[in-house]
């Protein structure tokens, strides 16, 4: 877009200065160092939305060090992007974002592994898990290709990948692509999710999770081998942490077809976004009048998406300093 006229830049900046504000909701401050004394660069050369550090001297925009750094796109294609990722319940495949967008399948593919970059927590924003925590595994990805060779058996010695899921009753989830279910590999990413000292964990009968139990304030456990699949006296179940599994074998088998190991954490990002931005809502679903004449209603709590206005506010808020950039053999690469 030229701005040729000083009427259409001012319009410009106006609007870009208040959509600014998501990306930088206390103020614009520089992506390279952190200052907030910037100035905005207003040369007949610039580039609208440019400014200047006035501690580092370095210049940026509002895309500077986020995964939309130097994009050549529209950043209206961005944000439609991040909607169509936000809005479908088992993700959306690259495929059809670039029908819907009018862009390249390779284009939408790298919009949409930036935009579940940006869905990561590795910068640890969020809270550890509280209260009753249900942690799970499980392999995921299809049978392998009959004429590849390969031969996964179920269950374990599977050559699938394997994910490590915990999630607490409230509603949060956390997902991690492990290497085996060995205690020595769990503990340590449990311990980055939850506070043991007041942690009562819910898992099932794998023998790794009975020396892990020890070191929480309280375990309890059902052995799915003897068809136990909840226990009314302790409350043991781990079926939340199967709901969110259920949910990423979903989107695997409906969507994500083809997927790489490699990229699989970042799937796993994108379905624990998913649950993660939830209410929950208590919903009256049936009300009746009993033969004496009481009002009788039953009611139940349904989990909502939190509004995707807000969901993408909170996305782009995270943006700094997720960088992705393409690679040369239309990979990517973090600069
Ligand atoms: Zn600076």
């Amino acid at each position: 877009m030229a701005f040729v006229d000083g009427v259409a830049r001012e319009h410009f900046t106006q609007a870009a200065g208040c959509q600014e504000g998501i990306i930088w909701p206390t103020g614009r401050h520089c992506p390279h160092c952190g200052s907030v004394a910037s100035s905005s660069l207003n040369g007949r050369t610039c580039r609208p939305g440019l400014y200047q550090c006035r501690d580092c001297r370095l210049q940026f925009t509002v895309t500077t060090l986020t995964p939309m750094h130097g994009t050549k796109l529209d950043l209206r294609i961005w944000i439609c992007a991040m909607f169509l990722v936000l809005t479908s319940s088992k993700g959306i495949s690259s495929v059809v974002m670039a029908r819907l967008l009018g862009v390249n399948q390779k284009t939408a593919w790298k919009v949409g592994h930036a935009i579940r970059e940006m869905m990561d927590d590795r910068n640890g924003e969020l809270m550890p898990l509280e209260d009753i925590v249900e942690i799970d595994e499980a392999y995921v990805g299809g049978a392998p290709k009959s004429l590849s060779g390969a031969y996964n058996p179920p269950g374990k010695g599977t050559g699938k990948p394997m994910i490590f899921v915990a999630a607490s009753r409230d509603g949060q989830a956390r997902a991690r692509v492990v290497p085996n279910d060995q205690r020595a590999t769990l503990e340590p990413v449990l311990l980055e999710w939850i506070d043991p000292a007041t942690t009562n964990l819910m898992t099932d009968g794998n023998k790794s999770y009975r020396g892990l139990g020890k070191t929480m304030a309280d375990h309890q456990y059902v052995i799915h081998s003897q068809k136990e699949y909840a226990n009314p006296e302790t409350g043991a179940h781990v079926n939340t942490a199967e709901a969110v599994i259920s949910q990423v074998q979903r989107a695997l088998v409906g969507v994500y077809h083809n997927l790489g190991r490699k990229h699989l954490q970042r799937y796993l990002d994108e379905i624990v976004w998913r649950w993660n931005h939830r209410d929950p809502v208590r919903e009256v679903v049936k009300q009746w009048t009993t033969k004496a004449g009481v009002e009788r209603q039953k009611s139940t709590t349904i989990w909502r998406p939190i509004p995707v206005v807000d969901q993408m506010r909170v996305l782009l808020q995270g943006a700094v300093g997720k960088q992705v950039r393409r690679s040369r053999d239309y990979g990517l690469c973090w600069p």
